[in-house]
């Protein structure tokens, strides 16, 4: 037999959000910009930046996570046996059981 479980999304933590991938590239950079050149890049230049990748604005900086579909919490299904030794070693731990 096996039940239906839900457990934290590993790819959000939970949240439903990540980060996108472009902003991560791009705050990159940044920083790297930052460290030869003592500041950060004008806007001029990050608009730039984007606009060579294809975005006319910039981007939304989170997106709803494609694992979950922004739920934060995917479906695992898990054997009855399996949820059986964790509750008893949930129990353990809070001496519900003893061992
Ligand atoms: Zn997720």
């Amino acid at each position: 037999m096996e039940v239906l479980t839900r457990e934290k999304c590993k790819e959000c933590y939970g949240t439903g959000l990540v980060y996108s991938g472009i902003w991560k590239e791009f705050n990159e950079l940044d920083d790297q910009y930052k460290k030869e050149h003592g500041h950060f890049m004008s806007n001029e230049d990050c608009e730039a930046w984007f606009r060579e990748r294809g975005y006319h604005k910039f981007p939304s900086e989170e997106h709803s996570c494609g694992e979950c579909e922004g739920s934060g919490l995917i479906a695992v299904w898990k054997s009855i046996d399996e949820i059986a030794s964790m509750v008893f070693n949930i129990g353990i731990h809070t001496g519900h059981i003893k061992p």
